[in-house]
């Protein structure tokens, strides 16, 4: 076995009630002076938030939109430099966590992460911006948050729909990490154990959707599964989503839940040892087969989206798809053709 294990810092801070320690982690980086970001529908938290960082948080900005539109990251930037702040603090999913880093792109401000949903972008050093409705990404260090507060509390209000596909979303991190080309033995522990948390959790939070039990294991998969996106190379999973999400706007975490469990049918038989751990996961053996099924019967019964038409995809649009994806090769443990793609997106639509 050959490979290169290249760790990205980490430091977290997890546990409900956690969010009262913010102004110590702001503290411990030397900040005084720090603009909360996030969404207008989160406003009444990220202003929770500020209260507690008293004089050390010098404003909020909630205007946060999905896939960082370049003009919101412009009005964030205005916003941090009329506001002279030497961070930015982010509460909230992972469009919140992108505005964070547009910042941080700009400005070289340090960011403190308070994750409110399963995405995972707070331990990645992945940055997206869009302009004219296309979305750019590029990889840089300096977006990393230096701390995350994970504070299950704060995932209660997450609504069970979305706890779902955004778990569903973390677990698809997990999945195409198991089979990345540059994954290695680290990388693949973290993602087993991540995707196994995420799916024994979601059932209990579908039941109880206040069970700070089954959140706080949710938010630990969450946190594995992103470093886990954030340490190897995505594939075919990650890029059909991509484009899905850039060229026809369907919502992020719910094209994630519909598109994972037809992506494992076509890769599971060139990736027999992401199998293997998937299955594990699923608490079924590795054969491909058994394990699509498995996931697939867990995310239907766990109320997750099953078809790319419900989530608004036009039926014309499907050969721009298969295009998209085919135009720009990548690492993919199973050959993509341009009739098994075509094949894989009319069973998921
Ligand atoms: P999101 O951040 O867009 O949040 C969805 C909605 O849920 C928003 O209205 C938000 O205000 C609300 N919400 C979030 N947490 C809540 C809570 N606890 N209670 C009540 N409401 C809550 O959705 P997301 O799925 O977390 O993030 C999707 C975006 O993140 C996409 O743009 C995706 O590309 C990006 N992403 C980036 C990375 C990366 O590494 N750069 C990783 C994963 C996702």
């Amino acid at each position: 076995m050959r490979f290169v294990h290249d760790a990205l810092p980490m430091r977290v801070v997890f546990g409900p009630g956690r969010l009262a320690e913010l102004g110590d982690e702001v503290e411990r980086l030397g900040l005084t002076r720090v603009v909360v970001l996030g969404t207008p529908e989160q406003e009444a938290t990220l202003q929770r938030a500020a209260d507690g960082l008293g004089g050390r948080a010098a404003g909020v900005f909630a205007g946060a939109r999905q896939h960082v539109p370049v003009e919101v990251a412009g009005a964030a930037a205005d916003r941090a430099r009329e506001l002279g702040a030497d961070g930015c603090v982010v509460v909230g999913g992972g469009s919140s966590v992108g505005l964070g880093k547009a910042v941080a792109l700009r400005h070289g401000l340090p960011v403190v992460a308070v994750p409110t949903t399963y995405a995972g972008s707070e331990m990645t050093p992945i940055w997206g911006l869009t302009e004219d409705g296309v979305k750019r990404t590029g990889r840089d260090r300096s977006v990393l948050p230096r701390s995350v507060v994970y504070d299950p509390e704060l995932t209660v209000s997450l609504p069970v729909g979305l706890s779902v596909t955004s778990g569903l979303n973390a677990v698809a991190h997990a999945v195409e990490a198991l089979w990345a080309p540059d994954g290695t033995p680290i990388t693949a522990v973290m993602a087993e154990e991540g995707a196994r948390a995420l799916l024994s959790a979601l059932p209990s939070i579908v039941s109880a959707p206040g069970d700070l039990e089954a959140r706080g294991e949710a938010l630990q998969g969450a946190w594995l599964c992103g470093a886990v996106l954030g340490a190897t190379t995505m594939s075919l999973h990650h890029k059909l989503c991509h484009v899905l999400g850039g060229s026809f706007d369907l919502p992020h975490a719910e094209t994630h839940a519909v598109v994972l469990p037809h992506v494992v049918a076509h890769n599971g038989p060139g990736a027999p040892a992401a199998m293997a751990a998937l299955g594990r996961a699923l608490g079924v053996t590795g054969d491909p087969d058994t394990v699509t099924k498995a996931l697939a019967a867990r995310a239907r019964d766990l109320g997750a989206p099953t078809s790319l038409a419900a989530l608004g995809m036009p039926a014309d649009g499907l050969p721009r798809v298969v295009e998209q994806v085919l135009a720009a090769p990548y690492a993919n443990p199973a050959p993509v053709t341009r009739e098994s793609l075509t094949a894989l997106l009319e069973a998921a639509f």
